[in-house]
């Protein structure tokens, strides 16, 4: 018996060292324990959310097939958080790169410290541009509504451009 594939889209971004490096080592990272990335959407700079006075994130959207269970996926996002922002905290105190769980089959989980759909999911720019790039008709499984739907909703007008 082979366990079972789910498809999980991971939204990564980084605001600080080289943010390019930091994702692609992040999906070699993913790669190497987590599954296999068989879709990416374009690198998208965005205006940093909330604090303005921060630098630029890079942020992409990837879809990892995977045999982990969210939890098992949870535990490896953020060992590879822990890991790449460990390097900098010597140096600038501060987290370089950031996995959210956005969607994990059409799942609903709750649970404390790991809620799917991402609860910020429909609500930032940064995360529905690059999303809606990849999976555009994917349907949100609690407001059940697609990605595009979505993302023509959103009230947040924070710029996300296309990154060279
Ligand atoms: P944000 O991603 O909202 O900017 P953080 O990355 O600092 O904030 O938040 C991390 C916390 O969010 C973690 O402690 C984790 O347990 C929790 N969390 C809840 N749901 C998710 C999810 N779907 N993906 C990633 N982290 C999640
Ligand atoms: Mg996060």
């Amino acid at each position: 018996m082979h366990p079972p594939m789910n498809n999980a889209y991971l939204l990564l971004g980084s605001n600080d060292g080289d943010r390019m490096q930091l994702m692609h080592t992040a999906i070699t990272m993913l790669e190497k324990n987590g599954g296999t990335v068989t879709s990416r959407s374009s690198v998208y700079e965005t205006a940093a959310w909330g604090i303005t006075e921060q630098p630029a994130f890079l942020n992409m959207v990837i879809l990892l097939q995977t045999t982990k269970t969210p939890t098992e996926l949870l535990a490896e996002t953020q060992y590879i958080e822990t890991t790449l922002g460990r390097q900098r905290e010597i140096k600038w105190g501060q987290r370089t790169l950031d996995i959210d769980i956005l969607l994990f089959n059409n799942e609903i989980t709750e649970f404390p410290g790991l809620t799917i759909p991402h609860p910020f999911l429909h609500l930032r720019r940064f995360t529905l541009v690059p999303l809606a790039e990849i999976a555009g008709l994917y349907e949100h499984p609690k407001l059940k509504k697609t990605v595009t739907e979505l993302l023509a909703e959103c009230p947040d007008k924070l710029e996300v451009r296309k990154y060279a």
